[in-house]
């Protein structure tokens, strides 16, 4: 840990001080609020050894890094049935698009753009007496927050303007690829997007996909060995919308990101870092979010590569 917090604070203080040429998402008005100078790095390791700096103890919405969860969630479900219903290949369009769902017809590419991620959703609805209530309890346990939230104003304020997000999920329920009430399936969606953490709880929450031993402290595991392996997969090719390959490129590692402007990645068998700041380069991925971890792997040879 030593190591990893001396260069933490160097590439710290060096990325603090580049001009940052992202914006903050605004189309979800309430995420546009946020401070956008705020900048805070979380690492932990599989021993549970944690390092933090700048605004790492402030929660934010960590958007579309909550899909980690809800997969992990339907993957303990479902097993490889699963994959029956979503694919698990890198789409290469923006994370919101509506193309290739016709092609494909209503399966789409993977679980971690929008179209995946509702259907994840509706899957869970098939499985959770109070899905929402019960998710939010499912990740409360498998970090041992029990102070976890959903940000209901974000909620509310994605629910009012998510147009595309509702085209998304009409369009894959005339595929039969939703099976439950569109608007329940959306609702769940928003709240699961509206999940609040610091950079220190993000690091903390996605263990299980470093740790092969991980187990809950109530002594259960999260996923097997394959289910990791196969999680981890998922995140390297296609965590990055259509920036997984240079993600990939530069840094190295399986991860996810968020509009939010978090960024999550996991080294297998070594650590969680998170990294947040909200403004976000074109694809919208967080623009000091992808620097400061693509000079961390490098100064630190820590990718999988
Ligand atoms: N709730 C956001 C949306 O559906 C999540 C997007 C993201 O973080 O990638 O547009």
């Amino acid at each position: 840990m030593e190591n990893y917090k001396k260069i933490i604070e160097d590439i710290y203080l060096d990325v603090k001080n580049v001009n940052d040429i992202g914006k903050v998402a605004n189309y979800i008005p309430e995420l546009a609020f946020v401070d956008s100078n705020s900048f805070g790095i979380n690492i932990t390791t599989i021993n549970k050894e944690s390092f933090g700096i700048g605004d790492f103890n402030t929660k934010f919405s960590i958007q579309s890094v909550s899909k980690v969860l809800s997969l992990t969630l339907a993957y303990k479900f479902e097993g490889a049935k699963l994959w029956e219903r979503v694919d698990v290949e890198p789409s290469g369009n923006p994370f919101n698009s509506l193309l290739q769902l016709e092609a494909d017809l209503g399966k789409p590419r993977n679980p971690f753009i929008n179209s995946g991620a509702i259907v994840i959703c509706d899957v869970l609805l098939s499985h959770l007496e109070n899905p929402k209530e019960d998710f939010l309890e499912f990740c409360r346990e498998v970090s041992n927050i029990p102070t976890l939230e959903y940000n209901e104003k974000v909620a509310q304020s994605e629910k009012s303007s998510g147009f595309r997000n509702t085209a998304l999920c009409n369009f894959i329920k005339s595929f039969g690829n939703i099976k439950n009430d569109v608007d329940a399936v959306l609702d769940f969606y928003f709240h699961m997007c509206s999940l609040e953490m610091t950079c220190k709880e993000l690091s903390e929450i996605v263990l299980y996909l470093a740790d092969d031993n991980f187990t809950t402290h109530k002594g259960k595991r999260i996923l097997t060995m394959s289910q990791a392996k196969r999680v981890n997969a998922i995140l390297l090719t296609c965590g990055f919308y259509d920036e997984s390959g240079e993600f990939a490129f530069r840094v190295g590692l399986p991860g996810k990101s968020g509009v939010g402007g978090g960024i999550v990645a996991i080294h297998p068998d070594k650590y969680c870092i998170a990294v947040w700041s909200p403004k976000l380069n074109v694809k919208g991925n967080s623009y000091k979010g992808m620097l400061f971890l693509e000079k961390f792997t490098s100064k630190t040879a820590s990718s999988i590569f």
